[in-house]
């Protein structure tokens, strides 16, 4: 038995850098409760990893359905000499989808997109739920029902999960009432409590599952509605919000609240280690210093910015200050952690003209640290005990393929450097383990082929 809750890696990615011989084990809950460098002799029997062992990435920033649409609004929607396409008229195309999705094929999507996740060596995800009800705004017989359809989809695939439903309230700045296409989101502090209520019952938390909230934006509630909300909690459930995605946002919050977003908050708030802030991309010098001064985390969805035209983070700023951050794939228009990181060095790069913008003189090797902080920020943002190869840790890992071009050849310093910043040809991922499971092997999932044809009818079925 003992050896079956084992496994050994002739190389493995620890707090402090990479391990020769270690031994890892965990328990029947799937939690990690020995990590062993320098094991000479294995137990007889233990399994033996087939390449180099590193931690699972948190995904902190997940809205599962909006999968569907990627690739779908990469045209110009808008017409005349002037047009332009931006946030705005992407987001009317997204209520649009979210108006016809059932819970059914909510499911699918779901847990196709979470499959892609954990080939793509995300082990943990944060979905920040916001279609609550059916598309005429009234309440499904269970209350939960989409909410909790998306958890069992989280469950089915092996991936660990942070739930947040979201409090959409009004649909702008001063609380203004809800537009006709936010019904299916709209919810009360109370309302939204009640049914967090109803899923946590029919849906208890587990090392694998914790709920949280999330608070949608600063223009969907109001400072009362908020305070009524986290009222309602326990002190440390995770708390996530969009802070300042949009410079439209930053300046109407300005107009009606007298202050930009991030200042705003924190000037009214507790903001602390629970809290994080999802595309705090519209910050000022102060609001850097602030953030990171918070301790919150700053949620980046680096693809989703870019894909969206959001504009550019202020990382090197907002690290130098020893801020914390974690990525989310947000829209899903890519679903690749390496992607992100990748993206966060080369705005830097881009806009400074310069290279490895974001090594430090610690940690001179970019990649490295920025996946350490994404790990140890992720992991803060999930709530749950995901923060990598450490005892009481869950057992969440990734097998990398020792023969592919990016890292083969390589001195194991240079092997996360190839993972993030080379682009060649197939995953450098080849297994998976989710809470002590092994959910992808040699690059395929368990449930991958009928978790596919289940996304496909439904994706054709939201195209109709
Ligand atoms: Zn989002």
């Amino acid at each position: 038995m003992q050896t079956e809750l084992s496994l050994f890696a002739d190389h493995a990615y620890l707090p402090d850098g990479w391990h020769r011989n270690v031994l890892l084990q965990w328990d029947a809950a799937g939690t990690l409760t020995a990590v062993t460098p320098g094991t000479d002799a294995p137990p007889a029997g233990t399994r033996r990893a087939a390449g180099p062992v590193m931690p699972g990435m948190p995904n902190l920033h997940s809205h599962a359905f909006q999968r569907a649409m990627a690739g779908l609004t990469e045209y110009r929607a808008a017409s005349g000499a002037n047009a332009t396409d931006n946030f705005w008229s992407w987001r009317d195309l997204m209520y649009r989808f979210a108006a016809k999705i059932t819970p059914e094929g909510l499911a699918s999507v779901a847990q196709w997109l979470y499959i892609e996740m954990l080939k793509a060596g995300y082990t943990s995800v944060c979905e920040f739920h916001y279609v609550h009800h059916t598309p005429d705004g009234s309440r499904y017989t269970n209350q939960a029902e989409l909410a909790q359809r998306v958890v069992d989809a989280a469950s089915a695939s092996g991936i660990g999960m942070t739930m947040l439903p979201v409090l959409y309230q009004y649909s702008g700045f001063g609380s203004r009432a809800p537009r006709e296409d936010q019904q299916r989101f709209i919810n009360t502090p109370d309302s939204l409590l009640d049914l967090l209520g109803t899923l946590r019952a029919a849906r208890p938390e587990s090392a694998a599952l914790r709920y949280g909230v999330a608070p949608h934006s600063l223009r969907a509630v109001s400072a009362d509605s908020l305070r009524a909300l986290l009222g309602g909690l326990d002190a440390t459930a995770p708390v996530h919000i969009h802070i300042a995605e949009q410079t439209a946002e930053v300046d109407a919050c300005v107009e009606t609240e007298g202050a930009r977003p991030v200042q705003w908050l924190l000037d009214r708030f507790d903001v602390d280690s629970r809290w994080c802030l999802v595309h705090a991309t519209h910050v000022d010098a102060n609001e850097t210093q602030a953030l990171a001064k918070s301790r919150a985390v700053a949620g980046l969805c680096l693809t989703t910015e870019a894909n969206l035209g959001d504009g550019i983070f202020p990382a090197y700023d907002y690290l130098d200050a020893q801020g914390r951050f974690g990525v989310g794939s947000d829209s899903h228009i890519g679903v690749d952690w390496r992607a992100e990181l990748r993206l966060l060095e080369y705005g830097q790069r881009l806009t400074r003209r310069q290279r490895n913008v974001l090594a430090s003189t610690q940690a001179t090797h970019v990649a490295d640290r920025l996946f350490d902080a994404a790990l140890e920020g992720g992991a803060q943002a999930t709530g749950r005990a995901v923060s990598g190869l450490q005892v009481g840790q869950r057992a969440d890992w990734l097998v990398l393929d020792p023969d592919h071009s990016s890292i083969a050849e390589h001195a194991p310093h240079a092997w996360l450097s190839g993972v993030v910043f080379c682009e060649h040809g197939e995953t450098p991922i080849r297994d998976v383990y989710a809470g002590g499971q092994k959910v992808v092997d040699n690059r395929r999932h368990r449930d991958e082929e009928a978790a596919y044809a289940r996304y496909r009818v439904a994706l054709a079925d939201l195209l109709k």
